[in-house]
């Protein structure tokens, strides 16, 4: 069978591998069809030979960790053949650590969680995959063509749901929310704060494109000034671009008693100058809260697929910019100007 793989470490090293062996047995009971995979930024870190590392005793890497597909067998009656999938991408680390021992494997203390696709476990961009029923979510048969967005959904919907535990430390009444960054963790963050009825304002630098009309066709505000020009003072921030000076401005900019969830990565290396006083002042004196999320656990992952089937399907159909067949996967695992999500489809 065919298989996207990368060599981890070793730039550009990214091949078709058409004479794959089938998934094994020990990969999991649930054998499942691949329809898609989405490709993200963590994707092109693999590519780019930055990030990944292959499983112990194998040189190369499936890649592949935003998964759709459909199940042919489970033996355990778990899932019926048919149903439509999504693999959990991270798996508990194996001491395990407090958080990994109760499922929370989202919060892993010791860094020794696996990860499908990305860390010593193969990923999704094969014609066949296997996982254990547990770490399979089943999907509404209606997001047969957009179930691939239910992994970056899931990382939204963790930090959604961390926000309103940090929230309720007090009395909450949350109106406004400003997600910074619009591409597809930005724009899914925006939906799931829509879904909470909460007014929605997006910003991101870019002018034209399908940006602008997808933050207006979920019923929110769309920004291109600075974060300090903004009209407003959000109570909660969903911080998605990971620059620097945006990171900062959104914490200064909070509302008193405001929320800043920071889930956008920096690449680090590049210093600006910032008042530190200041923003202490302000975090101390308005009872602010800022805090880091990043991936997510199976409670997340079904949250996720709720969200999804409760959207538009046309909304969610608009983010896929581009759906290429496996044949042409070094297209789709370029990069494109009007990128939102580039989608990988598997099938004849
Ligand atoms: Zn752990």
């Amino acid at each position: 069978m065919r298989a996207v793989t990368v060599k981890p470490g070793v730039a550009n090293s990214l091949s078709l591998v058409e004479d794959q062996p089938e998934p094994e047995p020990e990969e999991g009971a649930v054998l499942v069809e691949a329809l898609a995979v989405g490709i993200c930024g963590t994707d092109h870190e693999i590519i780019a030979g930055e990030y990944g590392e292959a499983p112990a005793g194998a040189d190369r890497l499936i890649i592949g960790h935003e998964s759709l597909g459909r199940v042919l067998e489970d033996p355990t009656g778990t899932l019926q053949p048919g149903d439509l999938v999504a693999g959990i991408v991270r798996h508990p680390d194996p001491v395990p650590c407090p958080n990994c021992a109760v499922g929370e494997w989202d919060m892993c203390r010791n860094g020794q969680y696996t990860e499908h696709g990305i860390k010593a476990l193969p990923g999704f961009a094969r014609d066949r995959w296997r996982i254990e029923p547990q770490f399979a979510v089943r999907l509404d048969p209606a997001l047969g063509r957009v179930g691939m967005l239910l992994e970056p959904t899931s990382v939204v919907a963790k930090a959604w749901d961390h926000i309103e535990r940090i929230g309720h430390r007090a009395e909450w009444q949350p109106q406004t929310v400003l997600v910074t960054g619009a591409g597809p963790i930005g724009l899914l963050a925006a939906l799931l704060a829509t879904q909470r009825g909460l007014a929605v304002h997006v910003l991101d630098r870019a002018t034209s494109g399908p940006k602008p009309e997808l933050v207006a066709a979920l019923g929110a505000s769309y920004h291109t000034v600075p974060v300090t020009k903004l009209p407003f003072e959000p109570d909660v921030v969903v911080e998605c671009t990971g620059a620097p000076t945006v990171v900062i401005d959104v914490m200064c900019q909070a509302a008193p008693t405001g929320i800043v969830c920071l889930a956008g990565v920096s690449s680090g290396g590049r210093s600006i100058d910032f008042d530190a006083g200041a923003l202490n002042r302000a975090l101390v004196l308005e009872n602010n809260v800022v805090f880091g999320s990043v991936n997510a656990n199976r409670r997340h992952w079904n949250m996720a697929a709720q969200a999804l089937s409760r959207a538009d399907q046309s909304w969610l159909e608009s983010l896929l910019t581009r759906r290429l067949p496996v044949e042409r996967y070094a297209e789709a695992y370029t990069a494109e100007k009007g990128d939102i999500k580039v989608v990988l489809e598997f099938g004849d």
